[in-house]
């Protein structure tokens, strides 16, 4: 367990990259005596290494980072069938990959976890004696101690002690998290919104997800489910989503709308690219459907930046053409219906993901509690 002075060292790294200690020790407001023993500490634990020498006025300065085997995580998404599970290091890189079948009963799940455990960590001892814990990403609420899932209408969950159970069969410390929360811990620890205090991310496959970083912490709400656009109304008296309302963003601008819609107006398109290509080719009906998509999508971010005013928002995709119709469809809605004064002001940032982002998201829920600790409100 950290202390937590090491964790704030280590948090300014993760968002800073490598320091040197005079950095380092005025980020954190201790005197570079008391900072240079807590980097001592992590050193010795394997954790913190030195990197390079910044060689400029004065002089020569050594720079102080994460050491990529300082620890390891699993990661597991239950998202696909099968289910990936991903072994990564301190830096969020896979390191080791295999499949489990999926299940909806949390025993079954518990027990393909332990039996792929094995698997993953087979010839490198060295890395399971630094692993550090598990984590599961899946559709649905999750509770803030990322512990229970509270309700998940894929999985038909109501109320599962899912992190008790796997880590009753695996002796390994587990955490859970809503997919789309869990992809955006990944990006502010590893990836694109490092430094960035305020942003959101939105994930646009089959069904949308939302989650939101404000000032540096994953916002979760009071009952896990703050940033759920997907089921904001978006055209009232629309068509009628799963969840038991009409015309909410999902049933317009997911992949999933979209294919419907595709196929309601006799389309053979099968997938957004294939769309694309018709709306471009002047077929009228796959232009509606991808401005209606468009339109949808960008005035539900629109929303977004005018309640939240976020530094970025994250688009990812796993279609390989955010940048036809669409696209400019979704960036046009934003621009129009945000206030004039923020209109351009919010960098909105598009990135396509593969099917590995949700269990590397998962094990960066596990390295972010390990990090930085829990992240209650
Ligand atoms: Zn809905």
């Amino acid at each position: 367990m950290l202390t937590s002075s090491q964790r704030q060292l280590l948090r300014v790294i993760s968002e800073s990259g490598p320091l040197s200690r005079t950095v380092l020790a005025a980020a954190m407001g201790l005197s570079k005596a008391t900072m240079s023993g807590i980097a001592r500490d992590l050193i010795a634990l394997g954790i913190l290494h030195e990197t390079e020498t910044v060689y400029g006025q004065g002089r020569p300065s050594i720079l102080l980072d994460l050491h990529p085997e300082g620890a390891f995580f699993v990661g597991i998404s239950l998202l696909q069938d099968p289910g990936p599970i991903v072994l990564c290091d301190l830096n969020g890189k896979i390191i080791a990959r295999k499949n489990m079948p999926l299940s909806r009963d949390p025993e079954v799940i518990a027990g393909g976890i332990a039996e792929a455990l094995p698997r993953l960590l087979a010839g490198r001892p060295d890395v399971a004696e630094k692993l550090s814990s598990l984590g599961v990403a899946l559709s649905g609420f999750v509770d803030e101690k990322q512990a229970n899932c509270v309700q998940s209408t894929l999985l038909g969950w109501q109320d599962v002690p899912l992190a008790k159970i796997i880590r009753q069969k695996t002796g390994i410390e587990t955490f859970i998290e809503n997919d789309a929360k869990a992809l955006a811990v990944s990006e502010k620890l590893f990836g694109i919104a490092r430094d960035i205090q305020n942003f959101s991310v939105v994930s646009f496959g089959e069904g949308i997800g939302c989650a939101h970083f404000i000032r540096g912490k994953l916002y979760r709400g009071n009952h896990g489910g703050a940033g759920e656009i997907a089921h904001c109304t978006i055209e009232p008296d629309g068509p009628p989503c799963r969840c038991g309302k009409r015309g909410c963003l999902d049933t317009v601008a997911s992949i999933k709308a979209i294919k419907e819609m595709s196929k309601a107006g006799s389309l053979s398109c099968t997938s957004l690219a294939e769309l694309e290509q018709e709306a471009s080719a002047g077929n009228v009906v796959a232009v509606r459907i991808l401005h209606r998509a468009g339109g949808a999508l960008g005035l539900a971010i629109a929303h977004l930046i005018q309640f939240n005013d976020p530094g970025m928002v994250l688009i990812t995709h796993v279609e390989g053409n955010f940048h036809g119709l669409l696209g400019t469809v979704v960036r046009e809605a934003i621009e129009a219906n945000v206030l004039p004064r923020y209109a351009g002001q919010t960098p909105v940032r598009t990135q396509r993901i593969d099917g590995d982002i949700w269990a590397r998201g998962a094990a960066s829920i596990a390295a972010h509690n390990f990090l930085i600790g829990p992240n209650p409100n």
